[in-house]
């Protein structure tokens, strides 16, 4: 890895990012000259165009008074393009033709009134930006300004820290100041496949024996949790995150056993297949995250949920998923691992009472391939077939519409889906036969 980049930086842009921005990042740089504003690619940018990583946000620190909104509106006038500003939090952001865009702060520095508390901000130079920061490998920045472009502002020893994969906070009280940071750290160490430093891991075990984590508000809890269940890689993060105790400092009654190891493992590639399956469709607020948080608390007892959950709360509809009847669960589970050759239709009677992410924690629970492939019938969507026939059809047959047409059509989409009947035709004659006496001109 090289880090300086003073003399490739503009071709590493043009290299790693399509027109619109490439050439908008060193324009940022000559408008800050002309308004007397210092600008800086900063955060996550900087460290993932180091690592060759696909860069997501472009993150701009600008050093001089309300430099953000003005260097934003500089800009935009000068290039006639959208702005949208946020004077209270000192930042902007421009958008770019082709639906990108760039996001700009005002320069700023951070204190911690109390631990886990939210942080008081007030203006501040560049070096106190890059210290309000989360890990040396977030704490880069590589100036725009003409006569400087791509010099590289590394405080804390970032650049060895990428070279050396590893994770390291700025200060001792960081974890304390802002738990957050202990998750980030393990979401980091799992997706760019770092580690943390040996005293850093010290740092956490500091910070959770002074219980920082439950100082944290369920809102930013909650946040932290919804992230971290929602990557490819959540199932060892976790194992990590049940081995350095940190899902006891969330609620102690968590535990991550080798029963939940195993599952989460099988989750994992339950979930990538769900993602691709033809009938994921059927399941519009399907939340991949809450499958995760099923299968971490699938053995707590019931009490204690609750008080896990009330910690947490969650919006209503995830409530009512994680409290899904886990009783009737595993009794469904179970009578699907007995009798594997189930019809189809008695299969959906047992399931869409549950909640879609409970289904696929069961799929990845059972151990036995004919249930676990009677679960996948379920969530493949076929079970949501719809019979050939409709009210219209009854209507004519001469059956008084009523109640009665529910039941009907709900049968005949279980003859259909156990493979039964086949065609309307094929319906028909079965309502005929079946409800006979229904019909108006029967006699
Ligand atoms: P990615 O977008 O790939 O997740 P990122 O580093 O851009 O990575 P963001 O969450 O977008 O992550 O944060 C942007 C930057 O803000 C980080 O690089 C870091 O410098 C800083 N940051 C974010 N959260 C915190 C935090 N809790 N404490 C200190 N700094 C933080």
């Amino acid at each position: 890895m090289n880090p300086n980049l003073e003399k490739s930086l503009d071709q590493r842009l043009k290299q790693e990012l399509p027109p619109p921005l490439s050439q908008a990042i060193p324009a940022l740089g000559r408008m800050g000259e002309k308004l007397g504003l210092r600008v800086f690619l900063v955060g996550g940018f900087v460290r993932d165009l180091l690592l060759h990583r696909q860069i997501l946000d472009i993150d701009i620190a600008v050093e001089g008074r309300e430099g953000a909104a003005r260097l934003a509106l500089g800009f935009s006038r000068q290039e006639k393009i959208l702005v949208q500003g946020y004077p209270h939090f000192g930042t902007a952001t421009l958008h770019l033709p082709g639906n990108y865009r760039i996001d700009l702060a005002t320069t700023r520095k951070e204190t911690y009134p109390a631990p886990a508390a939210l942080p008081r901000v007030r203006p501040g130079n560049i070096h106190e930006d890059l210290y309000r920061r989360d890990f040396t490998i977030n704490s880069l920045a590589l100036c725009l300004h003409p006569s400087e472009f791509g010099k590289m502002l590394d405080p804390f020893g970032g650049c060895l820290d990428l070279k050396r994969r590893r994770l390291r906070v700025l200060h001792p009280r960081s974890f304390s100041d802002d738990p957050t940071r202990i998750f980030r750290a393990l979401r980091f160490e799992q997706r760019l496949g770092f580690r943390l430093a040996p005293d850093n891991l010290l740092l956490i075990r500091k910070a959770l024996a002074a219980n920082a984590i439950s100082r944290l508000s369920g809102t930013r809890l909650l946040a932290e949790i919804k992230f971290s269940l929602s990557l490819p890689e959540t199932a060892p993060l976790l194992a990590r995150m049940g081995r350095l105790r940190i899902l006891a400092g969330i609620d102690p009654s968590l535990k991550f056993g080798p029963e939940t190891a195993r599952v989460t493992r099988s989750l994992q590639k339950s979930l990538q297949w769900f993602g691709t399956a033809a009938g994921a469709g059927n399941f519009p607020g399907f939340e991949p995250w809450v499958a995760n948080l099923i299968a971490l608390t699938a053995n707590l007892p019931e009490k204690k949920l609750e008080h896990f959950v009330a910690r947490l709360a969650p919006s209503a509809k995830v409530r009512k998923k994680i409290a899904w009847d886990r009783t009737r669960g595993k009794m469904a589970r179970e009578m699907l691992e007995a009798n594997p050759r189930m019809k189809k239709s008695l299969i959906f009677s047992q399931l869409h009472q549950f909640p879609p992410e409970a289904i696929l924690f069961l799929e990845a629970q059972t151990q036995k391939e004919p249930a676990r492939k009677a679960l996948r019938f379920f969530l493949h969507g076929q079970a949501f077939t719809k019979p050939e026939t409709d009210g219209q059809d009854l209507k004519r047959l001469g059956i008084p519409p009523g109640p009665l047409y529910r039941e009907i059509l709900a049968r005949l989409r279980d003859l259909k889906m156990n493979g039964e009947t086949r065609t309307k035709k094929q319906e028909l004659e079965w309502v005929r036969k079946q409800y006979g006496p229904h019909l108006r001109n029967h006699h």
